[in-house]
């Protein structure tokens, strides 16, 4: 006998399994398993008083290893119980003002319904008869985000897991569209000497997701050239007309510039414009990886930062990053959307020619996926509760904040902080006296890093420039504040000086 309404004790016998399944006769299991699960989060959230615990791996793996997956607990609360042990009471905190490391948002609210939703009614993304209506959603996103950037009337595109799946898919129709200039211009060619003279350029801040996929692709080790910046970390155009020139001079051939709008560590915008003139000049395809700049899109003070991303080829886009979306949320748009045919494949049983002659809609012909998630419904949600400008606000309030914090650091005599991000970072380590303490430099700063994490007060990144270790605060937190930022400052100046005093060859115990 099935028992609705109750929960069996950890001991009962199994129940009829069925039970669990998601349908009109378990209604009341599925509000009551998902409320509990709500209701557990929102009370580790209600008590999150630093943005982690400072755990060690260690520590964690013991208690995961020590559960017998073989053994089931036959009840959800036990079994929450239990994920609160392994899980959620360890958990990095996004949500914490104090959590300033990587490109992780805080989510909204309106996403988090979409997520409920779209979990449960379980769509599938790559055709019209896994989905109906979640297909023309996401091709309504689309289409509005291709509007909001600009690509003109016949943009196209589709959503993807995140911004490295959206360099990859971009790059694949680069790819294609390269071999087929190439093998009109010399149909003798054979493909594996076209792949061999392919080329990308990007700078030497572009997303090391890009040499991957170049990889990927099947391009040879060292095809990607980077490219110079200048003192703002951008890339240096005249550096990149130099590399299309040397290129062509070497009878190779440019597939792709990849141009970053908001890089990781510095949140530089290459020059779009300039970068969309040389690319026309050359006929080379445009690629723009704005995987964290995007939110600027809806921002009603500093969308021209994006002016000449209109021009782009092929564009990558984060929800999850600069849209204040759940992890995944990402699109890649194209200009031309016969471009997408590159990812196209038919497979009888699932997307057949006549299919497509009946003008059934589908998404899987212009994805690298075949079962994917209606990501799609999140943004829809947070478009129809927020509406963008709200999404912008939220953008614009951290990328203010970094500005004010990049000025906090910089007349700290403590610190050395580097270029000024257009975006939300700020890049900056922790300087030593003058004198022999310098040369503990690189290691103050590691070691002032994962003391902070260690102690869970708070969390911030640290990246590597001409060899040397720097921290790095990622802001995407509207609520966090300049005294957060100072707080934090100070905690990180208090580890490193300890470090350092205790090292120092001076040190006579009373520092
Ligand atoms: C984060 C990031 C990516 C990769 O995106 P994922 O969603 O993490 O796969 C690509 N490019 C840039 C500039 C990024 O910041």
């Amino acid at each position: 006998m099935t028992s609705h309404g109750q929960t069996a004790p950890a001991d009962a016998v199994p129940e009829d399994a069925r039970a669990h399944l998601f349908n009109d006769r378990n209604l009341d299991r599925y509000r009551r398993a998902v409320t509990e699960g709500v209701e557990r989060v929102a009370r580790r959230v209600a008590r999150a008083d630093r943005p982690f615990t400072g755990v060690s791996p260690a520590r964690l793996a013991e208690r995961i290893s020590g559960i017998d997956l073989d053994r089931p607990l036959h009840d959800p609360t036990a079994a929450l119980d239990e994920l609160d042990e392994v899980y959620l009471r360890d958990a990095v905190y996004f949500h914490h003002p104090r959590y300033l490391a990587h490109l992780n948002c805080p989510v909204v609210i309106p996403a988090l319904l979409g997520e409920a939703i779209l979990s449960a009614i379980n769509s599938s993304l790559d055709t019209w008869d896994q989905s109906a209506g979640g297909t023309l959603i996401e091709r309504r996103l689309i289409e509005w985000a291709a509007g909001r950037v600009g690509l003109g009337s016949d943009a196209d595109g589709v959503f993807t897991s995140g911004g490295t799946q959206s360099n990859l898919q971009a790059l694949l129709l680069a790819r294609e569209e390269a071999c087929a200039k190439a093998m009109a211009g010399s149909p003798s060619l054979p493909r594996h000497e076209i792949l061999r003279r392919l080329r990308v350029i990007a700078s030497a801040d572009g997303h090391f997701s890009v040499t991957k996929s170049a990889r990927l692709l099947g391009l040879e080790p060292g095809a990607v050239i980077l490219v110079e910046t200048d003192e703002r970390r951008r890339m240096r155009p005249d550096a990149l007309a130099r590399e299309l020139d040397r290129c062509r001079r070497d009878g190779l051939q440019v597939m792709a510039v990849v141009a970053t709008a908001g890089t990781t560590d510095f949140g530089a915008i290459d020059p779009l414009p300039e970068i969309a003139d040389l690319c026309g000049h050359a006929d080379v395809w445009l690629h723009v990886d704005a995987a964290y700049g995007c939110g600027l899109l809806v921002s009603k003070t500093r969308r021209h930062l994006l002016n000449g991303i209109e021009r782009a080829d092929s564009v990558t886009i984060d929800f999850h990053k600069s849209f204040f979306q759940p992890v995944s949320s990402s699109a890649v748009l194209v200009r031309d959307a016969a471009t997408l045919r590159h990812a196209t494949y038919h497979a009888d049983y699932l997307n057949p020619a006549y299919a497509a002659e009946q003008r059934i809609p589908n998404q899987v012909d212009k994805s690298l996926q075949t079962t994917r998630r209606f990501d799609a419904l999140k943004l829809w949600l947070t478009l129809r509760i927020m509406g963008p400008d709200a999404i912008g606000e939220l953008f614009d309030r951290v990328v203010d904040r970094a500005a004010q914090a990049w000025e906090l650091i910089n007349a700290d005599p403590r610190f050395e902080v580097l270029a000024k991000s257009q975006l939300s970072t700020v890049v900056f380590r922790y300087l030593p006296p003058e004198g022999p303490a310098r040369k503990l430099t690189d290691d103050a700063n590691l070691h002032a890093r994962q003391a902070l994490a260690a102690s869970g007060q708070a969390m911030v990144a640290g990246t590597k420039v001409d060899g040397r270790h720097y921290l790095k605060l990622t802001l995407l937190n509207p609520e966090t504040s300049l005294d957060d930022i100072a707080h934090v400052i100070g905690l990180l100046a208090g580890h490193a000086e300890r470090y350092v005093t205790e090292r120092s060859p001076l040190h006579c115990g009373t520092a």
